[in-house]
């Protein structure tokens, strides 16, 4: 008997036949002699409707109030999956985040889980009850206020309370299968992979892979939670995070797992790229730039900088699209100050990054990828490397293309054409 947490996300409680649905996953598990701890997400599109609905009635409406909004779309889910799950002859109890003992930071909209004392969770398995609790939400004891995690947060609260109750595994259920060797809606023919390490997940989560959400992997990785990322739709094994010394549970029941070099490739639409042209060859021009973009709040990914000829260099980097604005004002408002000629802005970019843990320990993995490129005839803008991820800058229109040609060329590409359920990830 285990003790297993398992979190649904939105689209999988969209409306009450997929809760039924859910519930009855939910009461097989229990049937099969496991105790049972739930993190639900708030139905379908809740939680976008409830921010639209308080841009409606204020522009910037009070984070205090705003969090109260928001963690309700999870106590609706929550108490319906409750109440489905006993009509089908289970015990089963529902908590809010604070019942739950999920101890935030006091930052409204982004708070970080300080604690969790699940006091109540395991007086109800004491019990013999189902657990199901509200995912997203916390409680901040200084203030005493509800607090929510930020968007997605519903997987770090499954993670948060499978390293409290000491849980064999945390399923994260989804409309996709697990995590693919890439996105499937770009290149048809990614597999699914059997597991990934979570420094690999880190990696790619930060590059574009959107199934789970950084702040859970990483939690989990500090308090070595085993995820186990699978389908709602399907009863597939999905694939599993693991952590530094974790194996595959199917490994250690006698499956042979290959081990490739490179577990994925992933894709990124969602960074611009801003030039400073013609800044001055001497030290401290770029503490002094990117001083000023950290403090308009942009969040700088990749930089490359010239060898000046001339004494003047020109310095290139990315910001999400979003931030691009800010960053572009900040440094118009001290161009004589720095002494830079111009500006570019260029949104029209794509990221390509290629990640693998085996890259530590084989040489050519960066040749692969350029001889790939360069026979698509695709040019490069800009290279950053960590020790288990390459990534390059292209035009837009050229990042599907490469990232098929490359996924082939690493040898990732699958048999048969992944299934997608019309999924989000979500
Ligand atoms: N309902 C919240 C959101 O949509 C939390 C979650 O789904 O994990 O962001
Ligand atoms: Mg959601």
């Amino acid at each position: 008997m285990a003790l297993i947490v398992q979190k649904y996300g939105g689209s999988s409680v969209a409306d009450a036949e997929s809760i039924k649905r859910v519930a009855k996953r939910i009461v097989d598990t229990r049937r099969a002699g496991h105790d049972v701890v739930v993190a639900v997400s708030a139905m379908g599109d809740t939680t976008d409707e409830l921010l639209d609905l308080a841009n409606e009635v204020a522009p910037i409406p009070a984070p205090r109030e705003l969090d109260m909004l928001l963690s309700s779309g999870e106590r609706i889910s929550m108490a319906l999956l409750a109440m489905a799950i006993h009509s089908m002859g289970f015990e089963a109890r529902s908590f809010t985040g604070s019942q739950a003992g999920m101890i935030t930071d006091s930052q409204h909209g982004a708070a970080r889980i300080v604690d969790v004392t699940p006091v109540r969770l395991r007086e109800a398995l004491d019990e013999g009850a189902i657990v199901i609790v509200a995912g997203f939400q916390g409680f901040n004891r200084d203030t005493r206020d509800i607090t929510t995690l930020g968007r997605g947060g519903s997987d770090t609260t499954a993670v948060a309370l499978a390293a409290a109750l000491g849980a064999d595994v945390c399923e994260i259920y989804s409309d996709v299968d697990g995590i693919f060797t890439a996105d499937p809606r770009v290149i048809p023919k990614a597999q699914k992979l059997d597991h990934v390490s979570s420094e690999e997940m880190l990696e790619l989560a930060a590059n574009g892979a959107k199934v789970l959400y950084i702040r859970a992997v990483e939690y989990a990785r500090r308090h070595g939670v085993l995820i186990h990322a699978r389908s709602t739709f399907s009863s597939a094994e999905g694939t599993y995070v693991l952590g530094e010394g974790m194996k595959n549970p199917r490994e250690a029941e006698g499956a042979v797992m290959e081990e490739p070099i490179v577990a994925g490739v992933a894709t990124d639409f969602s960074q611009a790229k801003i030039t400073v042209a013609g800044v001055p060859d001497v030290p401290g021009k770029a503490a002094e730039i990117f001083k000023i973009v950290a403090k308009s709040g942009a969040n700088v990914d990749m930089i490359v900088q010239n060898v000046s000829a001339t004494g003047r260099t020109d310095i290139s980097f990315t910001v999400p699209k979003a931030d691009a604005a800010a960053a572009l004002k900040a440094l118009a408002g001290e161009q004589t100050e720095v002494g830079f000629q111009n500006l570019i802005h260029d949104d029209q970019i794509g990221k390509l990054s290629v990640v693998g843990a085996g890259m530590r320990t084989h040489s050519g993995v960066s040749a692969t990828l350029f001889e790939a490129l360069s026979a698509g005839g695709i040019n490069i803008e800009m290279i950053s490397t960590s020790e288990i991820r390459i990534s390059v800058v292209l035009r837009d229109t050229d990042l599907t293309e490469a990232a098929r040609t490359v996924h082939t060329a690493y040898g990732l590409d699958g048999d048969a054409e992944a299934t997608v359920h019309a999924g989000t990830g979500r």
